[in-house]
């Protein structure tokens, strides 16, 4: 049977994939769905930056979410440990949920992004040729080499376009997108309590974000699991206080090895 194609643009919110859709809608180009995969760990400019994406465009943005929301998933699904009694002796008490993500344990990804969206996409294919827009710049073309975003139903617009993200960030601005400064302040915007930002990222949430800090810090307290492997968040708020007092004495922060005792 011969399928009709149906064409998804893969939006984020961020900048990329932002200019993608813009682009593609200004040249008239095929789009049947605006897919957005809700990790409910967005920043809420970014949230704001999707209604208000929405309205430009006159279009609904489809959004899709996991089966459970992160919260389930950080701190209370049932997990059944190899050995539950060493793990009480260790953390005092037992605990639910996979607890904070780390970079040989992304289970966020997989549980909040792809899970979700491969399982609204399996129910497509079955009726469509699908043919996904991924936001992937040209000054990005690394990402091109990973398995998934080979696969034959994508497609790059913006490396076809040679737009880099500089370009994309520009191509928004200029029709009146600025995510209430984001940009300024994050190279990238992604989960805003992802353990595996830059350190220098994640001095600018504490900064910047004091609700978000807050919540931050309340996470940390229900789980076992060191928030990265350097620093808990409380050791996290310790050192940025103590370079903000260093900042006022004028004196430098950079390359500096940070003890706490
Ligand atoms: S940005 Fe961080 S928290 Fe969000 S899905 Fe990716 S690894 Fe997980």
């Amino acid at each position: 049977m011969n399928k009709s194609p149906f064409y998804i643009c893969s939006l984020s919110g961020g900048k990329d994939s932002t200019a993608m859709l813009l682009r593609l809608l200004e040249e008239n180009l095929p789009v049947d769905m605006i897919l957005f995969c809700d990790t409910g760990l967005e920043f809420p400019d970014m949230y704001t930056h999707l209604d208000k994406l929405e309205k430009y465009i006159g279009r609904p943005i489809a959004k899709i979410k996991a089966e459970h929301s992160f919260d389930y998933y950080f701190s209370e699904i049932p997990i059944k440990r190899g050995n539950p009694e060493k793990f009480r002796a260790l953390f005092g008490k037992d605990y639910n949920g996979y607890g904070w993500m780390g970079a040989r344990m992304r289970w966020c990804t997989n549980r909040l992004k792809d899970r979700p969206r491969e399982h609204f996409l399996r129910n497509l294919r079955k009726k469509y040729d699908i043919r996904q827009y991924v936001g992937i710049a040209a000054d990005e073309k690394y990402r091109l080499e990973r398995k998934n975003n080979q696969r034959s139903e994508c497609i790059h617009p913006l490396v076809e376009w040679n737009m880099t993200e500089a370009d994309c960030l520009q191509y928004c601005y200029e029709r009146g997108f600025d995510w209430n400064g984001l940009y300024n302040r994050f190279k990238r915007v992604s989960c805003w309590l992802c353990p595996l930002q830059s350190l220098s990222e994640l001095r600018k949430l504490w900064e910047f974000y004091p609700e978000l800090w807050e919540k931050l810090r309340r996470y940390d307290e229900m789980t076992w699991r060191k928030y990265r492997a350097d620093y808990s968040v409380k050791e996290l708020e310790i050192r940025f206080a103590f370079e903000n007092e260093c900042l006022a004495k004028g004196l430098s922060i950079r390359n500096k090895v940070f003890l706490l005792l």
